[in-house]
């Protein structure tokens, strides 16, 4: 498989490792920044539109895993509909998410 390059959505630079990317999403998009310049982007005009919860990293892992099972406890073992419909959506919303980010930009950087 062809490893892609990945490049910063606020300076345009090469990211060269996974340890120094952070995905956000950014409205409905999903974009690659470097660690610094996530930093800058979230001080910037961005700020409303940009999101200030990173969508890769060990606590995204964490978040989605946690979404997801409780998702699934709701639509499992409650009756209310809204509340399994809004579980659901959220699950995939979180789980999309977390997927999206590593399938176009994780798995193509190195460790
Ligand atoms: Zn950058």
């Amino acid at each position: 498989m062809k490893k892609r390059e990945i490049y910063c959505e606020q300076c345009v630079g090469l990211i060269k490792i996974r340890e120094d990317l952070v995905v956000a999403s950014f409205l409905y998009y999903v974009l690659p920044y470097h660690e610094h310049c996530y930093a800058k982007a979230l001080k910037g005009f961005k700020t409303p539109f940009l999101s200030n919860q990173p969508i890769n990293g060990k606590m995204a892992n964490l978040v989605s895993v946690l979404v997801f099972f409780t998702s699934l406890f709701i639509i499992l073992f409650m009756s209310d509909i809204i509340l399994k419909i809004t579980a659901a959506i959220m699950g995939v919303y979180t789980i999309g998410f977390r997927l999206i980010s590593w399938f176009l930009y994780e798995r193509h950087l190195e460790k």
